[in-house]
């Protein structure tokens, strides 16, 4: 199950450059997750100054 990022995204774009898959890219409202590229590393997550991505419930 890969990590996504919430509507709390304010496309800051620091999760980008530590996602060591590169996963990550801009969306059309927010920054997205490949879900067929996330290797779960939680790396992003850390990252990220508003607490905006997650594993899903
Ligand atoms: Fe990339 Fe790891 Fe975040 Fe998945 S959990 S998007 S692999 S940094």
């Amino acid at each position: 199950m890969a990590y996504v990022i919430s509507d709390d995204c304010i496309s800051c774009g620091t999760c980008v450059d530590e996602c060591p898959v590169g996963a990550i890219s801009e969306g059309a409202s927010h920054y997205e997750i490949d879900p067929d590229s996330c290797v779960e590393c939680g790396t992003c997550a850390g990252a990220c100054p508003n607490e905006a991505i997650s594993l899903p419930e």
